[in-house]
């Protein structure tokens, strides 16, 4: 027995991570006909990640928008391992606990003044799902069928099916279509097409019954980084609140100071009657996600009839663990440190702007707090290739940015040194000769 125990390490020791990782696991998003191999990936501090063989690269996404205080904050672990010994799990079904009560009063602090309660899942995509299951049977405690979905055309909510039917980019959705529920779908605003958006919307509202309107406001992170104005989205927003038709801001990329403020939604007068959080909510430690509302869509479950209760759950529902780390992070956020860090990095992306907007094989630019894309002037038909190499180009040298199409993107973690911000900006230049 012991014998053959050693033989199995022995024989693991000798293969890398590489090697091991092929024979059991199943990658998201990814064809692994084409793309066989992932990167290993052994640590993660601040800005920094390194890999099996002790090369480094700058995490210039914050891994997906998550450790946006960097990995592995000290401060934040510091709060984890007193939570761990305190409280590690309990069913938030009938139990509370401190970690829970205390994040909620925070997130209500800093959330847009209408938002009142807060609810638990565990990712971006249940939140969404959440915040759609809220909005349909708000509308149903209230006696009213109302049954479409209204969301952006290039949108993207997740991968659940709620979310999934939410989500305007087809590439994910194929096979899932005829499963849907129903979404109508309305172009993202822009200075010309605005009034044919409102149009569209109003016609919808003549035809459909329209339950809710979930939106991604101003950036919309899985389009390559689209931006639009807040003052379509308000003329949007209002004209949903005018016939009662619930907004859900999914916040899950934008939140927690990306954009240059707390969240997205407080650049835009019509606030929303829900907002989904994830990502740099748990900043990178684990996965949590939020569902907050206002108290009017609270209220419209209170009945003395438990069929009119909000019966979502899932098991991990606010583990404290989990709360702690949020609280810890949202602490960091409202630091001197960090709103300083926002701001340098808001000013060192808009300063290496005015050098390259007009490089010739850039098309366009453009900036929302420290999330910073740039579109490439190239021919799309070549363009798969091209993407990989882009992509190769960066990890070769040390940096980590996920190319979304022709455009490149920063949305670095608020740690990142002025150095490592450079060294991007440098690399981003040097990809330029190569496309
Ligand atoms: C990432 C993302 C989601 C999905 O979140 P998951 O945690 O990956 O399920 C939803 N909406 C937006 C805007 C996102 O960026």
């Amino acid at each position: 027995m012991i014998n053959s125990t050693k033989k199995i390490s022995s024989t693991i020791k000798a293969e890398t991570l590489k090697q091991r990782d092929k024979k059991h696991l199943w990658h998201p998003l990814t064809q692994h006909k084409i793309h066989p191999e992932a990167l290993p990936i052994v640590k993660a501090k601040g800005a920094l990640l390194y890999d099996e063989n002790g090369a480094t690269y700058i995490d210039g996404i914050a891994s997906w928008y998550t450790a946006m205080y960097g990995h592995c904050n000290p401060y934040i672990l510091e709060k984890v391992q007193e939570q761990m010994q305190q409280l590690d799990q309990i069913v938030f079904a009938g139990f509370t606990h401190e970690p829970a009560i205390r994040l909620s009063e925070q997130l209500i602090r800093i959330l847009p003044d209408n938002q009142e309660k807060i609810f638990f899942s565990d990712n971006g995509s249940t939140a969404n799902e959440v915040g759609i299951k809220m909005a349909l049977q708000y509308h149903f405690n209230k006696g009213e069928k109302r049954n479409t979905i209204i969301a952006f055309e290039d949108g993207f909510h997740g991968d659940t099916f709620g979310a999934m039917s939410a989500s305007g980019l087809s590439v994910y959705n194929g096979p899932f279509e005829d499963f849907f529920i129903d979404v109508q779908r309305i172009p993202t605003p822009n200075s010309e097409n605005i009034d044919a958006v409102i149009k569209q919307l109003q016609e919808y509202n003549k035809t459909h019954k329209i339950a809710a309107f979930i939106y991604e406001p101003l950036v919309q992170g899985a389009n390559a980084m689209h931006m639009y104005e807040s003052k379509y989205l308000d003329q949007i927003l209002s004209i949903c609140k005018e016939h009662h038709i619930i907004t859900i801001a999914d916040e899950v990329m934008t939140g927690f100071g990306k954009t240059g403020k707390t969240f997205a939604s407080d650049y835009i007068e019509t606030k929303p009657d829900i907002i989904s959080l994830s990502k740099a909510l748990t900043a990178g430690f684990v996965p949590m996600a939020v569902t907050s509302c206002t108290q009017e869509i609270y209220d419209a479950f209170l009945d003395d009839s438990i069929g009119k209760a909000f019966f979502h759950a899932h098991t991990y529902s606010a583990n404290p663990i989990a709360c702690s780390v949020a609280s810890a992070a949202i602490e960091l956020l409202e630091t001197e440190e960090f709103q300083n860090n926002i701001g340098r990095i808001i000013h060192a992306h808009k300063r290496f702007d005015t050098t390259i907007k007009n490089h010739p094989k850039i098309k366009s630019t453009r900036q929302q707090g420290v999330i910073y894309a740039i579109d490439l002037d190239i021919d799309m038909n070549r363009y798969g290739k091209k993407r990989y190499e882009i992509f190769d180009h960066f990890m070769n040298n040390g940096i980590a940015l996920r190319p979304l199409g022709s455009t490149i993107y920063i949305l670095p973690p608020y740690v990142i040194t002025e150095e490592q911000l450079q060294k991007i900006y440098k690399t981003i230049i040097d990809v330029l000769d190569i496309v």
